[in-house]
């Protein structure tokens, strides 16, 4: 990982006051916090999960934030998608215009680069440039393998996350060291029917993503590092399920 060590710069007073409830928790310091700033997060879909977790990383101060997505919001996104209002849909803003202003007016101190597009394999470099830390928000596993082969060729830390009706999972893949989506998914699902999904489940799945990604980024606390928290808020159960690299994973294997 190469984030930029900023120990030499100094927070404003601004910044002190609005972070000061997380400069006081237990591995969380100034130097943590200058580590969020200079840190470049890309949110991989502005849907029901990289609503609340754009949401908290802007909150959290993330220097750079990233939006990637190719849609307009709609009426039927707005039980989950919890940075597209009504006024959004009616001015046909796309989701990542209709992300970005609400994010600035949350703190002025994050820059929000909004990108639409779709991704692919053609551009992927030019989306995903940069990053330090991708959020896997999307709701395809298309699109999931090719951030997933891009992230382990450039080994970029990956944060997964997938839910459905009431349950979700989340872990978090760094290239060569824990399995990636081709491990833990030789078989990846077909796109099909419309899923089912309560907006508070990706609200849950979506915060995991962004607490992750706080805690790859400034060493806070032990990250899901070959593990997967699976959960489900029907029956209030948790588990947490370990998962093992593919010595055969044609993305992975050579790392
Ligand atoms: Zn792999």
């Amino acid at each position: 990982m190469r984030f930029v060590d900023e120990r030499s710069q100094v927070m404003s007073a601004e910044e002190l006051v609005r972070y000061r409830r997380q400069l006081i928790i237990d591995g969380f310091d100034e130097a943590a916090q200058l580590r969020l700033r200079s840190s470049t997060i890309a949110v991989l879909g502005v849907g029901g999960l990289g609503c609340p977790a754009a949401l908290y990383l802007a909150a959290a101060g993330v220097g750079h934030l990233v939006l990637i997505d190719d849609q307009v919001p709609e009426a039927a996104n707005l039980n989950r998608q919890i940075l597209h209002w009504g006024t959004d849909v009616r001015a046909s803003r796309t989701k990542v215009q209709s992300a970005s202003w609400k994010l600035r007016e949350l703190n002025e101190n994050v820059h929000v680069d909004a990108r639409f597009g779709h991704l692919s394999k053609d551009n992927i470099s030019l989306l995903l440039g940069g990053s330090d830390l991708v959020l896997d928000c999307t709701d395809n596993f298309e699109s999931r393998l090719v951030l997933n082969d891009f992230c382990v060729g450039h080994r970029i830390p990956l944060v997964h996350a997938g839910v459905e009706g009431l349950s979700g999972q989340v872990t978090t893949i760094v290239p060569g060291r824990t399995p990636c989506l081709r491990c833990i998914f030789p078989r990846p699902p077909r796109a099909g029917r419309e899923l089912p999904i309560l907006g508070a489940a990706a609200g849950v799945f979506g915060s995991l993503q962004a607490a992750e990604a706080i805690k790859t980024v400034t060493g806070l606390g032990e990250p899901l590092l070959g593990r997967m928290m699976v959960g489900d808020l029907g029956s209030g159960r948790w588990e947490e399920v370990e998962i093992a690299r593919d010595p055969d994973c044609q993305a992975c294997s050579r790392l």
